[in-house]
């Protein structure tokens, strides 16, 4: 393999994503942070990420540097105050239990509704611990739990939360551009998501879309500087400039990567593909023989989970060695309760794409020996 290897890499992940030529391209040109030109991606995209969400008159969007999990401690160190504040978790993977770190960590009080991987939390449990407990100022939700690809319920979960007169902070990291978050129907104090996952950007910032009134509200709050959203949101529409050095590459790639997303036909267009994906991924998986984690109706067309194969003759390794091999990228499982490894149905795939990997899954297990029978967990 040459140093720079360029082929096509198909990255069957929650993120990073195959990306499209065109993205990447964006990232050959070198920008100055205080560039009008930049400024003005800043400032554009800023507007593109609030309009899919149809959050323009209501909320404003921030920008941070980092990973996903920095838009997420940003948001929440930014958001809820110490010590009045009190956040719900609703907790059903890793990336629920990761926020439950963040309030640890950061001495923000918590209480928690943690369920099974394979269940989602139901609007009625969570009403009754927010009338039990008014000291609860907020709920935080993970609308796709990415850890088994469960969809969260996340518009009966918004009606209850507004119902009771509490704030929503949605993790929507690896469901926003693809799953609609309309915050025109749905009340939400925080709608939190990256550059990298569904909307097919690259890796290095992350945003959160807070309402105005929320944001006005959490001058001082923060308890770092670096991941004070209200004063990166602030300095940001005083000069138009990041506070400090941004993602100038990361930035203008996802500028790119809205226009394509606006393309495909937006969140819609996008999601149907990534459907049709998840469709194809569980059908021939079925077929192949594997037995899969969620049932059909509370999966997100975003990442499949795959129980392990208990015949010893089954070896994910050398699965994922073979098809790595190929240019196409396994993931291992996450779910606590049970061994598995991962499939995922987004980035810059499609049906072509599904149907190949099927066939080298097809052709490692025949080289295994392994026939359908034999491939139950
Ligand atoms: C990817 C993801 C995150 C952020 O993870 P990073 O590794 O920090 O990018 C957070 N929540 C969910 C649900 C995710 O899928």
């Amino acid at each position: 393999m040459s140093k720079h290897n360029t082929q096509r890499q198909i990255l069957l992940t929650p993120g990073p994503l195959t990306t499209l030529t065109s993205v990447k391209e964006t990232m050959l040109r070198d920008w100055g942070s205080r560039d009008s030109a930049f400024i003005e991606i800043t400032s554009r995209i800023r507007q593109r990420l609030l309009a899919l969400a149809n959050g323009s008159s209501t909320h404003s969007c921030a920008l941070v540097q980092g990973s996903g999990t920095f838009a997420v401690e940003a948001t929440l160190t930014t958001l809820l105050s110490r010590p009045k504040g009190h956040a719900l978790l609703l907790i059903n993977g890793a990336y629920g239990r990761r926020i439950q770190k963040i309030c640890e960590i950061a001495g923000i009080k918590h209480s928690v509704l943690e369920t099974a991987e394979d269940t989602p939390p139901t609007a009625n449990d969570v009403q009754q611990l927010l009338m039990e407990d008014n000291n609860i100022s907020h709920v935080v939700l993970v609308h796709c739990e990415t850890t088994s690809g469960i969809l969260n319920p996340l518009n009966k979960i918004a009606a209850v939360v507004a119902k009771e007169n509490k704030k929503l902070i949605i993790d929507a990291m690896s469901s926003f551009g693809a799953l609609p978050v309309d915050l025109g129907e749905i009340s939400a104090e925080a709608v939190i998501a990256s550059a990298n996952k569904c909307l097919e950007g690259v890796p290095g910032m992350g945003f959160a879309l807070i309402e105005n009134g929320a944001l006005a509200n959490a001058k001082g709050n923060a308890s770092t500087l670096s991941l004070d959203l209200h004063d990166q949101t602030e300095y940001m529409d005083r000069t138009g400039q990041w506070r400090f050095t941004p993602p100038t590459h990361v930035v203008a790639a996802l500028d790119k990567a809205l226009d394509e997303h606006e393309k495909e036909g937006g969140t819609s267009g996008r999601g149907n593909r990534y459907s049709q994906n998840c469709r194809e991924l569980i059908t021939g998986l079925k077929d192949i023989g594997f037995d899969l984690f969620l049932e059909e109706r509370l999966q997100a067309p975003i990442i499949v989970t795959v129980r392990m194969p208990s015949n010893p003759k089954f070896e994910f390794e050398e699965l994922y060695k073979l098809m790595n091999e190929q240019g196409i990228v396994l993931y291992p499982g996450a779910v606590t309760r049970e061994k598995s490894f991962r499939i995922g149905c987004i980035g810059q795939v499609y049906s072509e794409d599904i149907q190949r990997t099927l066939e080298a899954i097809r052709q490692v297990l025949s080289e295994m020996g392994l026939a359908k029978e034999e491939l139950a967990a």
